[in-house]
């Protein structure tokens, strides 16, 4: 019987991890905290508007991410967006086809990893999770933000110093949905500007609607701290102020949200890809390991898993 893993998040670093164990034949058992997959590469309806209110596109540099960006997009789930590339029909689409083999569970908040005689359990705060395999285990990965991390290491016994170091810049993002098209004048702007970091027309990326104007704006790190504590509607109604202000577009939305990225973008990262413990068969991963992209929670992910397998592995 193969091993069976358990992966605990659904963002790019956990699913290339299901990915390669699953390649190299373990079960594997992703489960997450929210509906959906893709973490932070996010994408919200609204009616007709769909709004990528995380990650706004990425970058595929290293050769196996590459490749697998090279897949995607033959099988019409990932496209250009100028130089830089994008999920189709939003960020969160590649997230869904990444680990086909894997199961999946979400809607469910880990809050403790312990070690039994048989292996590895993965419990809620309602106890242990009722999947297969939980009890037996043979290892666990850890894919969440550092933050989020340190608890759940530390109730697996571990006590790495590289979680501990990594850190985030907040981010707030506004969602604006216009029944026409606005006064913006380029598809990405990044102003120069104490409140607003960058600003994108969702439309304009491949595989939208193209009607109406969907906007997404991302407030500057010193704003979104700044304002952590705000309410989606305050943080909403100043946010879009400050877009008047930069854009002279007087038309009022017929959509408006925001939504708090509390861990978004890595400032200072562990500075080492990975951490794996090869006696508790216990690992972690994420951007936060390398950097502040996509791509970073890639490679972090995709290369613990190598080293999971081993260098023996067929992939
Ligand atoms: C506003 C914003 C803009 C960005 N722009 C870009 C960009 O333009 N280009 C770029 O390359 N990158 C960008 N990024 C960064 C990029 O989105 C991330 O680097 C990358 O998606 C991180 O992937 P990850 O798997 O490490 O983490 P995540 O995507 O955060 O995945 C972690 C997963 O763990 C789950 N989770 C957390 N805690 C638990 C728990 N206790 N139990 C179960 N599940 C849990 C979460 O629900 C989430 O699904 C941006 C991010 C944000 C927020």
């Amino acid at each position: 019987m193969s091993e069976h893993w358990a992966v605990i998040g659904a963002g790019m670093a956990g699913l290339a991890v299901a990915r390669r164990l699953s390649d190299a034949g373990r079960s594997v058992t992703v489960f997450d905290k929210s509906r959906g997959l893709g973490g932070r590469m996010a994408t919200r309806r609204a009616g007709s508007f769909r709004f990528d209110h995380g990650a706004q596109y990425f970058t595929a540099r290293g050769e196996r991410f590459l490749s697998l960006v090279e897949n995607l997009t033959a099988e019409g789930l990932v496209a250009r967006w100028g130089e830089d590339h994008v999920g189709v029909p939003g960020m969160s689409a590649p997230a869904r086809v990444l680990a086909p083999q894997a199961t999946i569970v979400t809607d469910c908040t880990v809050s403790s990893l312990t070690r039994g005689a048989m292996g590895w359990s993965v419990s809620t705060t309602d106890g242990p999770a009722a999947t297969d395999g939980n009890g037996v285990f043979a290892g666990v990965v850890v894919a969440v933000p550092a933050p989020q991390a340190v608890p759940l290491l530390m109730s697996a016994g571990s006590n790495w110093d590289g979680a501990r170091r990594a850190t985030y810049a907040p981010c707030w993002a506004l969602m604006l949905g216009f029944a026409a098209r606005t006064k913006l004048s380029e598809d990405r702007v990044r102003p120069e500007d104490a409140t607003i970091a960058w600003i994108a027309r969702d439309g304009s990326k491949p595989g939208r609607d193209p009607s109406g104007d969907a906007i997404v704006v991302h407030a500057t790190p010193a704003w979104s701290r700044a304002s952590l504590e705000e309410t989606p509607e305050r943080a909403a109604a100043a946010l879009h102020a400050c877009f008047r202000e930069l854009t002279g577009e007087t038309a009022d939305p017929s959509f408006i949200a925001a939504h708090r990225w509390r861990y978004a973008l890595v400032e200072q990262p562990a500075g080492e890809p990975f951490f794996w413990d090869p006696s508790a068969r216990l690992g972690a991963c994420g951007d936060w390991c390398i950097g502040p992209r996509v791509e970073a929670a890639f490679d972090s992910g995709d290369g613990l898993a190598g080293t999971i397998i081993g260098p023996n592995a067929a992939r």
